[in-house]
């Protein structure tokens, strides 16, 4: 069983190194800490490695103990979570490649199995959701500290507990979190409420020029390198604006495009029924889940639209 390989390789290995994917989110930065907490509690060597971190999530322990670089020996063990492809560990891949054993721990179904063993469960609405089914399968106690890790994971990957892809487990394991005193209302309020000042205007700016495409089935919008500069907005402050063209009454699929520092769009996809946005995010070399998912593209503004829109209006019914 997987779960055996992967509790074997962890008491044996040496040093461990934890990865992540590039603009980490909740899930990410949760399951990553989680992660580093329980091999600590059970005397491990490890590093966690996150080159930029969002400051919301700086109130969960061992946030300080994340490290921007690596060491430059070898890691015995890499594990990567929240991680479905080892492109999206960014410069980080060198770790992962790296080391002598290597371990994928993650939830989205375009994973491309690039550990020796994955653990991929695309059933899960999060990887820290998983990631209590190791925990308890190596008999690690879930404290208060990785609880407030894993109930992060939780509670961003589920969209605050609304998306489809939640679990009976979802709300069994956040009860048990509860339990032990991890104060879920706090978290709740700090990872999907609270908004800082830039990114209340950056908002604004993508708000205002949203438009409703195709019958009103297609929402799309973008914000610049430029006002990104003048906003001073940092990794993760853009979170949240494709949401809002979801939530708009007959959108089925929302598109948000953000200029990138060294040129080119990062694009999020995000579906409300039967659109499949994993599959057209696939096409451009991208991946995700069936209504979140997100790729690059590399043109103009208006062309990058052009070709994301016109491969979305296939989808539409
Ligand atoms: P977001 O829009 O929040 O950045 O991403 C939504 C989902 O799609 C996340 O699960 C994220 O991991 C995944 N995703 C975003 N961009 C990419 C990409 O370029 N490649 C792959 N494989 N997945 C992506
Ligand atoms: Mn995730």
């Amino acid at each position: 069983m997987i779960l055996d390989n992967i509790l074997e390789e962890i008491n044996k290995a040496e040093d461990i190194v934890i990865l992540t994917h590039e603009t980490p989110d909740g899930d990410a930065i949760g399951s990553s800490l989680a992660l580093y907490g329980a091999l600590k509690s059970m005397g491990k060597k490890a590093d966690v490695i996150i080159p930029e971190c969002p400051e919301i999530f700086n109130f969960l322990p061992w946030y300080e103990e994340i490290r921007k670089e690596g060491k430059e020996e070898k890691y015995s063990l890499a594990i990567a979570l929240d991680c479905s492809d080892i492109k999206r560990l960014n410069g980080f891949a060198k770790y992962f490649e790296t080391a002598k054993t290597k371990i994928v721990i993650d939830h989205h179904g375009s994973n491309t199995m690039f550990g020796d063993f994955n653990f991929v469960n695309p059933d899960s609405p999060a990887a820290c959701q998983i990631l209590v089914t190791v925990l308890e399968y190596m008999g690690i106690e879930i404290n208060k500290g990785i609880g407030a890790c894993i109930a992060t994971g939780i509670i961003t990957d589920t969209g605050g507990f609304r998306h489809s892809t939640i679990k009976p487990e979802t709300f069994e394991f956040t009860a048990e979190l509860l339990k032990k005193g991890v104060n879920i209302s706090s978290i709740y309020r700090r990872v999907m409420q609270i908004t800082s000042m830039r990114q209340f205007e950056i908002r604004r700016i993508a708000l205002n020029r949203m438009e409703f495409l195709e019958d009103g089935k297609i929402a799309f919008t973008y914000i610049t390198k430029k006002e990104q500069e003048e906003l001073g907005i940092g990794v993760g402050d853009h979170e949240g604006i494709v949401e809002f063209g979801r939530d708009v009454e007959g959108v089925e699929v929302s598109i948000f495009l953000r200029e990138l520092p060294d040129g080119g769009y990062k694009a999020s996809f995000r579906s409300n029924e039967y659109v499949n946005v994993s599959d057209i995010c696939l096409l451009f070399g991208g991946g995700g889940h069936p209504k979140a998912a997100g790729c690059n593209i590399n043109l103009p503004l208006e062309q990058s639209k052009e070709k994301l829109v016109s491969e979305t209006k296939k989808y539409l019914k």
